[in-house]
């Protein structure tokens, strides 16, 4: 089956899909992107990708392009036409295509790229072992909330887990403590209570995050949203990360060192239970 990429109005073979040069997003990583979860052909969590969507290219000042609504119905069309059941939706809106200036001109058209594909969800042995993580600087910019298509310090961070063998890299400020991973967010348990970087500037307001919050309030599990050091998480009882793509995935290893007993924990254990519960609830709704 061949894959349908839609490019700024239009439905086209994605091998053939292309934008022009002096598109912003190309040129200067001028836009933004969101990726959806398609679990049973349907979006998750959609109204929460719409706000975060809404928000960045807000704080860039792009336009929406369309209507959620008519967003809505090209990903309807996206995910049909490229047959996805379970997988992801890619979305992008950038400035769209002008003479290269690092200013930009306000009559500038934003374009919008989607593509869809197939993606099975983690795959139980990372789920039942857990995965190790190494820690890095961060080097990124000072707006890592906005969902930018600039994801340099991001891929050379990722790069750098898979040379060392390990799943993720996460991110750590000039404190010492840890931001994020490079495609999602960081979290431990201690004492029963688990731990999260607050929302700001330094991190990506995940929707997984967003989605375990509820589930850990729910569950009448403690939240702590506050920084932990990369020495608190290597002592910590339990760690885990989250996205949209990884669910809730215990972590086992940080850098040299074993978390808990080395085994995923019983609180990581139950969030995703439930938030598997979630997605079933989601599937028959
Ligand atoms: N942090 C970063 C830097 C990300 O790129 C992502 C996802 O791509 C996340 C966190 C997790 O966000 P979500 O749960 O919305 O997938």
């Amino acid at each position: 089956m061949s894959r349908i990429a839609y490019v700024d109005g239009r439905y086209v073979p994605h091998r053939r899909a292309s934008i022009h040069i002096e598109d912003r997003g190309f040129q200067f990583a001028d836009g933004i992107y969101e990726v959806v979860a398609v679990i049973g052909g349907r979006r998750f969590d959609e109204p929460r990708h719409f706000d975060r969507l809404e928000r960045s290219l807000g704080e860039i000042d792009i336009a929406m392009p369309m209507s959620r609504a008519a967003l809505a119905s090209v990903m309807d069309e996206v995910v049909r036409r490229n047959r996805v059941d379970n997988g992801i939706l890619y979305l992008q809106v950038t400035r769209g295509s002008a003479p290269r200036d690092h200013a930009w001109r306000d009559d500038a058209a934003p374009v919008v790229v989607m593509t869809a594909r197939r993606q099975l969800p983690p795959r139980a042995a990372a789920v039942e072992a857990g995965v190790a993580v190494i820690t890095a600087p961060d080097q990124r910019w000072r707006r890592n909330d906005i969902k930018s298509v600039a994801l340099l310090g991001n891929v050379l961070g990722k790069q750098k887990a898979r040379r060392a063998g390990a799943y993720e890299t996460w991110m750590v400020d000039d404190a010492g403590r840890v931001t994020e991973g490079t495609s999602t967010n960081a979290w431990i348990v201690v004492g029963g209570r688990i731990v999260t970087r607050p929302l700001g500037p330094e991190i990506l307001d995940g929707i997984t995050r967003a989605a375990v919050l509820d589930v850990a309030r729910e569950l009448q599990i403690a939240v702590d949203e506050r920084p932990f050091s990369v020495d608190e998480a290597g002592a910590a009882d339990e760690a885990f990360l989250t996205s949209t793509t990884a669910y809730v995935l215990p972590v086992t290893r940080i850098d040299d060192m074993t978390v808990g007993t080395g085994k995923p924990g019983p609180i990581t254990a139950r969030l995703l239970e439930n938030y598997r519960r979630l997605i079933d609830e989601f599937v028959k709704s």
